[in-house]
């Protein structure tokens, strides 16, 4: 028992917060707990070092006849000064904003000062009242009485400083009363020990209680700004350091950078590996990011995948594109997760304060807009925000404006571009390829308005108005000839698209089975697990479904095996190369072997010259799509194409 108390006391002492059921080892949490505590007892300190003076100069005149008068003078002068000195300075300390973290030495200082002003009381009963009067006497035990409350009450959130202030009070009461045989001092000291037991349990009560409010409020807060998954602050903790870097730079123009980070190819690793596998690679990154910055600075994770940082203090943008270089580098190595070595990337994009803007929205913006600058670049690229970077987010958000009405305005139009059968030498169909003809801009190519209409979502209404334009465009052609729409990702998000492409199957009057589906590896990565539904209902309906661009994705083998593809397409790079570099041959190549061992077509696209038809004719590839063939076509071409007697690219070979 004495061993326990012993070491309680020393916990109690060095400042253990396990004392009041807090963490040991938090020096953050206890910082803050010690501010808190000390915030309180700074709160009243000025009142009751005003009756501290006020008691001493009591004490002084009641002794004035007393035969210890000069000492007793000497005694309330200085304590009054000393009282008056360090409630001035704790009232002074207290016009500086309230500190977040309070050093343990600070608090040593606190009880230090206790443990002096008690010590100065607690020589009263020991030094004036065996000579006092017995009105003196009465007046130095309502005082010592007083103190004893008045202490136990300032340092009531702090029970070391309340010990180390009441227990030179307690103990000069003592030793006054143990001196005199007298009945009644028996009696007073059981009560002072009655009186100080509840005291100090009471100390010991309210201090706990304090701690133990202040932990979970402290606790409740990092809760609220921290990932629960990466331990990283999040977004709000995050806005909250903008905000001040902002008041900094408003108060003394202190300079700093946003940074935001995103990962590239993120999705495609959480669908591929599953969830449990994306959030450790999360932590994983998380962690390399932590390492790459300064102690003082915090990456936060502010989305999915995105992730930023306020580089305060800063003197030359170079410094910035030093922690953006030092985030790429952390991607060199891959990730080991679950046994799977991963290659992460990320690009950065960096906004200066003030050059960039002065307000939260400007910079996260400006930051964003560079960041997809560098995105654009390929991975690892890292962006400052720059003027010109404004313009094309305006030009991007003014195409999104004018793609709202194109339909209406019948400005969408499709093109078609033919397949050529290798075995029957015959164009055995042709690709619906969508064109817009902007008013001003002239003819905009897919590739720039295709992503703002999935961005936007204008893809769902775009995608059900090229099924039906290619259904019934369909409708006019023989019947052993087929029609091929590009999906894009987002489009499987709807399940709308499957009533859509039955109304025009039907409404056009054409056989499901000429309706052919393209779509993108990365599609079926990224959203296999809500695209494998509307997919197959789509296959159940006698739809095909073609692999657009193959091997540029992940070229993952499996989704070959999975899904009933009626076709691989093998993307036009490995074309264009293949008949300079051997290795590009060699993937064609292999790539025809496998699609005729898995019993499905193949199609090589981009087909320019007349070697390269040649080449895929004598590996056997089946049918051709590219310029030589024939170039996107409009649809009022096509029958005179198809009554030609042989495809020109046939005779031409
Ligand atoms: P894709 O489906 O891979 O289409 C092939 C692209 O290659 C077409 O470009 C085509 O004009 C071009 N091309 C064909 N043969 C040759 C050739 O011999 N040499 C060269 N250099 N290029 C050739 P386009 O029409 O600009 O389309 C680009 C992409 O836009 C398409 O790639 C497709 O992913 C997307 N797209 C086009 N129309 C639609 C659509 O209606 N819906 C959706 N979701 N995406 C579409
Ligand atoms: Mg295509
Ligand atoms: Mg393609």
């Amino acid at each position: 028992m004495r061993s326990y108390l012993g070491s309680y006391f020393t916990r109690l002492f060095a400042g253990d917060l396990a004392v009041f059921g807090g963490p040991s080892t938090d020096e953050v949490l206890a910082g803050h707990i010690r501010a808190e505590q000390i915030c309180l007892v700074l709160g009243y300190s000025l009142g009751i070092m005003l009756a501290n003076a006020c008691n001493a100069m009591v004490l002084a005149i009641a002794l004035w006849h007393s035969p210890d008068r000069n000492m007793a003078l000497i005694w309330a002068a200085a304590v009054a000064s000393g009282a008056m000195f360090f409630g001035w300075q704790a009232h002074s300390s207290r016009r500086i904003a309230k500190p977040q973290f309070v050093s343990r030495r600070a608090m040593h200082r606190l009880v230090r000062n206790a443990l002096i002003l008690g010590t100065a009381w607690g020589i009263v009963p020991v030094a004036f009242f065996a000579d006092a009067s017995n009105g003196a006497q009465l007046v130095i035990t309502c005082l010592c009485a007083g103190m004893l409350a008045g202490g136990a009450f300032a340092f009531a959130t702090i029970p070391v400083a309340a010990i180390a202030f009441t227990a030179p009070i307690f103990l000069g009461t003592a030793i006054c009363l143990g001196r005199n045989g007298d009945f009644v001092y028996l009696l007073v000291a059981i009560l002072v020990v009655v009186y100080g037991s509840v005291l100090l349990r009471g100390v010991f009560v309210n201090s706990f209680a304090f701690t133990r409010r202040i932990i979970a409020q402290l606790e409740a807060e990092r809760t609220v700004r921290q990932d629960p998954l990466t331990h990283l602050p999040n977004r709000i903790a995050f806005n909250e350091t903008l905000e001040r870097a902002l008041r900094r730079l408003a108060h003394s123009g202190e300079e700093f950078a946003v940074l935001l980070l995103d990962l590239d190819r993120f999705k495609e690793v959480n669908d591929r590996f599953g969830h449990p596998a994306g959030d450790e690679f999360l932590v994983q990154v998380a962690a390399r990011l932590r390492r790459c910055t300064r102690a003082a600075e915090h990456v936060a994770r502010i989305g999915g995948d995105e992730f930023a940082l306020i580089m305060a203090n800063l003197t030359r943008p170079e410094d910035a594109f030093e922690i953006g270089e030092r985030f790429v580098a952390a991607f060199a190595d891959p990730f080991l997760i679950e046994g799977c070595e991963i290659v992460g990337a990320t690009g950065v994009g960096i906004a200066l304060a003030p050059r960039d803007g002065n307000t939260p929205h400007d910079l996260l913006k400006h930051a964003d807009i560079a960041l997809y600058r560098a995105k654009k670049s390929g991975p690892g690229t890292i962006c400052f925000f720059e003027a010109s970077d404004d313009k094309s987010a305006r030009d991007r958000r003014a195409l999104q404006r004018d793609l709202e009405g194109a339909i209406e305005r019948n400005e969408l139009f499709l093109v078609y571009q033919p397949f050529l059968g290798l075995r029957a030498n015959r164009i055995t169909g042709f690709e619906a390829l969508l064109r817009w003809q902007h008013p001003v801009r002239g003819l905009v190519p897919p590739s720039e308005f295709i992503p703002v209409a999935e961005e936007t979502g204008l893809i769902h209404q775009i995608g059900e108005w090229v099924v039906h334009r290619a259904c019934s465009a369909l409708s006019n052609w023989p019947d052993n000839i087929r029609v091929a729409v590009n999906f894009s990702a987002a489009q499987f998000r709807n399940t709308g698209i499957l009533q859509t492409t039955v109304q025009a199957l039907a409404q056009a009057g054409v056989s499901p089975s000429r309706l052919e589906i393209e779509i993108t590896e990365s599609m079926l990565i990224s959203k296999y697990g809500s695209a494998s539904s509307i997919l197959n209902s789509l296959l159940q309906l006698g739809v095909t479904v073609a692999l657009d661009d193959f091997g540029t994705g992940f070229s993952s083998l499996t989704y070959l095996r999975k899904l009933p593809l009626s076709r691989i397409k093998i993307d036009q790079s490995f074309i264009r190369d293949m008949l300079e570099q051997p290795d590009c041959a060699a993937i064609v190549k292999s790539v025809i072997g496998l699609a005729q061992d898995l019993r499905i077509g193949v199609v090589a696209e981009g087909v320019e010259t007349a070697d390269q038809l040649e080449y895929l004719r004598q590996t056997d590839c089946d049918e051709v799509q590219g310029y030589l063939i024939g170039r996107p076509m409009a649809a009022d071409q096509i029958l005179a194409l198809l009554n030609e007697k042989k495809p020109r690219s046939t005779q031409a070979a």
